[in-house]
């Protein structure tokens, strides 16, 4: 991969790179798409990181569709496909890990202990590995954006982070791999979490700044779905993840998924 990138770099070209784990969707396609538009060359990489998985989590049952993610690539015209085995990334002896310390400590960072120091080292290592120029991250994962920005910044690694929107179904779900886990009425009870976004921006545009309140309407359009479990609402600053801000986050146990959304409540609701 390092050879392939020097070689385009040497040509001139510029390299956009597209982390992904694979079972591939509209969501990680429009992320391709912005890097297409954006560069000369274009890298996805699809790696299921296991050192970002914790102990019970779903790191063996995590969606796999190897051919179905080569076909939507290559029909997107990607350059290049960096599939790194779990041993290439990991050798024996691997012994170093990124840690950023602040924006990582709560909600994602609290409810999976290790979860972004596995993220912030393979991002790190994908940053190197392709020499991005430019790097494209969902919004799904807010809290995954502003660790990889300050990692970024703090490692004077000189690649652009760009965010894109979420992409939803058109009943508002957030796409996502793991919605292949959910039953037909765990389906139906996921437009919980993108129900309860909704009503928090009407609240905010009727003029609600109160944290707690406008936590408290999070709490009770979850509440109010019997198929949901909350693990975590609340309000907080998009870049450091502390409250109060704006930016509305939600993480929801619908069975065994566990499934997370958020909206910048400044923003109008798609939908
Ligand atoms: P993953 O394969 O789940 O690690 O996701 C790879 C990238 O796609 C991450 O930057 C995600 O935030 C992004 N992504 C996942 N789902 C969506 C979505 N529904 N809309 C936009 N981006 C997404």
């Amino acid at each position: 991969m390092r050879d392939v990138a020097r070689g385009w770099h040497a040509d001139g070209a510029s390299i956009g790179l597209v982390p992904t784990m694979g079972a591939l969707h509209a969501g990680h396609m429009s992320l391709v798409e912005r890097a297409r538009r954006e560069n000369d060359r274009v890298v996805v990489s699809v790696f299921v990181n296991p050192i970002q998985f914790g102990a019970g989590e779903d790191l063996g049952a995590y969606p796999r569709s190897p051919e179905r993610d080569l076909s939507m690539l290559r029909a997107a015209g990607v350059d290049a496909i960096y599939k790194p085995s779990v041993a290439d990334m990991y050798p024996a002896g691997a012994s170093t890990r990124v840690i950023v310390h602040g924006v990582t400590e709560r909600l994602e960072g609290a409810a999976r202990p290790g979860h972004f120091e596995g993220v912030a080292t393979v991002v790190t290592k994908l940053f190197a590995a392709t020499s991005a120029d430019r790097a494209y991250f969902g919004q799904k994962d807010a809290q995954q954006v502003a660790v990889v920005m300050r990692l970024a910044a703090d490692l004077d690694i000189g690649v652009e982070i760009r965010v894109c929107p979420i992409v939803r179904e058109a009943d508002g779900l957030a796409l996502s791999s793991r919605n292949a886990y959910l039953s037909p009425s765990e389906r139906r009870a996921a437009v919980c979490l993108s129900r309860a976004l909704g009503l928090a921006v009407e609240a905010y545009g009727r003029g609600e700044r109160d944290p707690g309140r406008l936590r408290a309407i999070l709490v009770e359009a979850i509440g109010a779905e019997p198929l949901a479990k909350l693990d975590y609402a609340e309000v907080v600053d998009p870049a450091t993840f502390s409250t109060p801000g704006s930016l509305a986050v939600l993480a929801v146990r619908i069975g065994p998924t566990r499934l997370i959304d958020n909206h910048d409540l400044k923003l109008p609701y798609p939908g």
